[in-house]
């Protein structure tokens, strides 16, 4: 949207070149704004929102959330996802979509049992089928049906004794790296955001204390920068101790978990499904075109668990280590899943990388009571001209995006 006559052009600083301070500088710099995106890393779209799994969550992960508040929450962004990012990235999102619906099997550990499961899915088929955006997903789900799978069908996937059930959802992803490489390209060409890479922000305070305008000033390890109207904070694992320094309280407990998983490009095409192992602290695979994989096993990913506002470090790099964590990912999922055998011996790359999954909540996946199950809480706060956002999701970012960047004018 151009800006207006009566819109006045304003200096905001969004933290956090991830898609979710990514999605926002393009939206206020497409409102006329001119917008600093300030980054530690030396280049945007380099950390959780590069390497993730991308799964653009229709409900159906959250069956430890009986009361589909998760489901609620996460479905009004999913079925925005695409047509948001389509006008972010100027160009349909076909191409990084995988081609087929999900596969959920039910692994005998699981926190939630086969039959409730198969209850809550139906559940969620019913919210996403009657939600009025449910064509606007990355494949039309007006129609949208789990089915359990028949024996002859799950036995074609796995023949694990620890698997109980599986069934398909209308679930799909994409691929975050292609995501990725689109959105680098939209940033680099908007004249409206000057990027401020390399950049570590350590706090954000008002200018001075009686500023009418309540504006503000960034500090970062080079010094300050500012003055700015608005600042955005979209920094993720270090959002809190920012938005402290900005004035808002933080909670007392958090979760900041670093979470390593293999990224395989094959040499040819592999015919396998993509599989997700509920619900606990299981893995996955992701299939988004033959020949681009996902593939994680959570507890041998989970590298850094931790419960403060602001977690340590994400662990070096350690190449003996990281080929002895992508040996065992393999070696866990092959056990389940065969098919993992031919991407692993077709894989002409693979790399083993990872990012923060930062919530509200604690305890461990394999705790049904764990507040880990639930991610109805994530969104937007403000303090005066200071907004501050957990992202949640990825499936969920250009939606809060586009409601920030419309809350500043
Ligand atoms: C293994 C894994 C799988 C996942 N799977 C899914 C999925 O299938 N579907 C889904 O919806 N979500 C998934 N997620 C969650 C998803 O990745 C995140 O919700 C999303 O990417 C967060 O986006 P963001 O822009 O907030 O964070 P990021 O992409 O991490 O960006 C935050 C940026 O802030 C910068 N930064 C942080 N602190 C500072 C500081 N003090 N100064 C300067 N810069 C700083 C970082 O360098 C980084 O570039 C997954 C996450 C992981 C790790």
């Amino acid at each position: 949207m151009p800006l207006s006559a009566s819109r006045p052009v304003k200096r905001i600083a969004v933290l956090g070149a991830g898609i979710m301070g990514s999605a926002t500088a393009l939206f206020l710099a497409r409102r006329g704004h001119a917008v600093s995106l300030i980054d530690a890393a030396a280049r945007p779209m380099s950390a959780a929102s590069r390497w993730n799994e991308g799964k653009i969550h229709l409900g159906y992960l959250y069956s430890a959330d009986p009361s589909l508040r998760t489901a609620r929450h996460v479905l009004t962004g999913s079925l925005q996802f695409a047509p948001l990012t389509e006008e972010l990235i100027g160009c349909p999102v076909a191409p990084a979509t995988t081609a087929t619906d999900d596969v959920y099997l039910c692994h005998r550990a699981s926190v939630v049992a086969a039959d409730a499961m198969a209850h809550y899915y139906r559940q969620v088929d019913d919210l996403v089928r009657s939600h009025a955006d449910a064509a606007r997903y990355l494949v039309d789900v007006r129609g949208a049906r789990s089915e359990r799978l028949d024996e002859r069908a799950l036995r074609a996937i796995t023949d694990s004794p620890d698997i109980a059930a599986g069934f398909q959802v209308p679930e799909r992803s994409v691929s975050t790296g292609w995501i990725a490489d689109r959105f680098v390209e939209a940033l680099a060409a908007e004249p409206a955001i000057e990027l401020q890479m390399g950049t570590g922000v350590t706090a954000v305070r008002p200018q001075q204390a009686d500023d009418p305008a309540g504006r503000w000033r960034v500090e970062t390890a080079d010094g300050v920068a500012g003055v700015y109207d608005h600042v955005v904070n979209a920094l993720w694992q270090g959002r809190l101790p920012i938005d402290v320094t900005a004035g808002l309280a933080a909670p007392q407990t958090w979760s900041n978990r670093y979470r390593l998983s293999l990224f395989v490009r094959t040499n040819r095409t592999v015919d396998a499904p993509s599989v997700l192992i509920a619900t606990g602290p299981f893995g996955d695979i992701k299939n988004y075109n033959g020949r681009d994989f996902y593939l994680s096993w959570y507890p041998r990913g989970l590298m850094v668990d931790s419960s403060g506002i602001a977690p340590p470090p994400a662990p070096a790099q350690d190449t003996a280590r990281e080929a002895a964590i992508s040996r065992e990912i393999l070696e866990r999922l092959t056990a389940i899943l065969p098919c993992v055998e031919r991407i692993a011996s077709d894989a002409e790359s693979m790399v083993l990388r990872g990012g923060w999954v930062s919530a509200a909540g604690r305890g461990v996946l394999s705790d049904p009571r764990s507040t880990l199950h639930r991610r109805d809480e994530f969104g937007i706060v403000r303090l005066g001209s200071y907004v501050s956002v957990d992202t949640g999701k990825y499936a969920s970012a250009p939606l809060l995006a586009h409601r920030i960047a419309q809350s500043l004018g």
